[in-house]
């Protein structure tokens, strides 16, 4: 088996250690953000004396940087299957940015257009629809996966007036993956759009948008480069050229235009007219090199390495006394996320136990993606009200364990040794409970 954990620079780095010890922390935090690959960070070096400003100077270096610039659009179409003549690649900061844009786009202010999203997203898949456009949600089944005939219901019952379904390619919260071309091809049969929230999926499964003489294929796709083994400040909106050629950006300024005048604006040809701004090319340096890593891995290799981790420690939870899940191996496809709680305590007291006794990093909390979470503890709307109301009230939440490509099994085992004392026995449950609120 080979050892992913050489491709990484930094995993003995995530927190200090604790006083005596030098056993390497662990991090099953990977859906908030994971570590940089080596060859990112030699990439980033070797480029650093040369980067310059994007399209903006005759020099040397200026026209290298334009050529890696524009070199990546086609690294990222390739990577999810998009065709360069049918799409359009825009570099943006994050996923949430891409929405946000992509919102902003599709927004008629004129028209009341209906965007269908879902129960199971992120808060920036979201919130960027809810101010703009009349949002309905699909709701979920009983697995906490998607019940796609509520979706085909939402989407007669709105009769044709749906813009859009944006809808997660998996869930930050369950790693449940939806089915996105299912998807796609009953939102295309109502002349709806079809946008994937791939931040969970592009770092950890393979992706095909398809050409749009496809009725399964994918619209739009946004993602952030820093869950997929670069840092923080890149990522990318894919989508139809012609969506962005017609209208003014949502942030303008340099690098937007061909002409200006006391009065008028001539806008570029997007995707440069999205760009406002210089642009982030380490970051682009940092996004290629990172792709170029999973693709020679493979992106089904890194799928069934952490699909393995995912089998292993679901199915050890699922015997250990004391641990609630909340879905399970037969819900759908899922990358390597688990969601649980211990019974009988909070969420916040099994992560900081995690990481005061193993050095454990996992989240625990709503994950940005209340409404969902919610669902999955079963909380109602006016239960919940109480809890907004009442600051003394506990918070609701569960705790997340989420893999990357380089977690061991090794370090599952230990996570699970740890989970097992603290959940073991009410006795020792209670010592931890009276230790973390002495520690509170
Ligand atoms: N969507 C999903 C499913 C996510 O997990 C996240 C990050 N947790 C986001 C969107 C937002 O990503 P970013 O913070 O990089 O914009």
């Amino acid at each position: 088996r080979p050892n992913y954990r050489e491709l990484f620079v930094g995993l003995e780095a995530f927190v200090p250690q604790a006083k005596g010890e030098s056993a390497p922390a662990i991090n099953f935090d990977n859906a908030a953000t994971t570590p940089p690959f080596n060859k990112v960070m030699h990439e980033i070096n070797q480029f650093a004396p040369f980067y310059s400003s994007i399209h903006r100077g005759t020099g040397y270096k200026s026209i290298l940087s334009s050529q890696v610039y524009e070199n990546a659009r086609k690294v990222v179409l390739s990577f999810v299957g998009g065709l360069s003549d049918q799409n359009t690649v825009i570099f943006v900061k994050n996923t949430t940015e891409a929405i946000n844009k992509l919102a902003y786009r599709l927004w008629n202010p004129r028209k009341k257009e209906v965007v269908l999203t879902t129960w199971m997203e992120h808060h920036s898949n979201l919130l960027p629809w809810r101010n703009k456009f009349q949002v309905d949600y699909v709701e979920l089944n009983e697995q906490g996966g998607l019940n796609l005939e509520d979706l085909e219901r939402k989407l007669q019952h709105y009769q044709g007036t749906v813009k859009l379904v944006t809808v997660s390619g998996a869930s930050n919260v369950t790693g449940i993956m939806n089915p996105i071309h299912h998807i796609a091809e009953i939102a295309h049969r109502y002349q709806a759009k079809i946008l994937v929230d791939a931040a969970q999926l592009a770092p950890h499964a393979a992706i095909d948008m398809r050409p749009n003489s496809s009725p399964e294929h994918i619209d739009f796709l946004a993602f952030s480069a820093h869950k997929m083994y670069a840092p923080f400040g890149i990522g990318a909106l894919i989508g139809p050229m012609q969506v962005f050629e017609q209208g003014n950006p949502e942030h303008s300024g340099g690098g937007t235009v061909q002409f200006v005048t006391k009065d008028r604006v001539i806008w570029d040809d997007p995707p440069h007219k999205e760009e406002a701004g210089t642009p982030n090319i380490l970051g682009i340096v940092a996004l290629v090199a990172a792709i170029e890593t999973l693709n020679k891995i493979g992106m089904k290799t890194v799928f069934k390495q952490e699909e393995r981790l995912l089998h292993y420690t679901q199915k050890k939870l699922e015997k250990m006394p004391g641990i609630k899940l909340y879905t399970s191996l037969t819900a759908s496809p899922r990358i390597g996320v688990i969601p649980f709680n211990i019974v009988g305590m909070h969420h916040e007291q099994v992560a900081q136990a995690l990481s005061w006794k193993g050095r454990i990093a996992v989240r625990n909390g709503c994950f940005c993606a209340q409404p969902y979470v919610q669902k999955l503890l079963r909380i109602s709307d006016r239960e919940m009200e109480k809890v907004i109301n009442n600051p003394l009230l506990p918070r609701p939440g569960i705790v997340r364990v989420s893999f990357g490509l380089y977690n061991t099994i090794e370090e599952v085992d230990q996570m699970l040794a740890v989970l097992q004392e603290i959940a073991g026995s009410d006795r020792t449950r209670m010592k931890f409970l009276s230790i973390s609120e002495k520690q509170v």
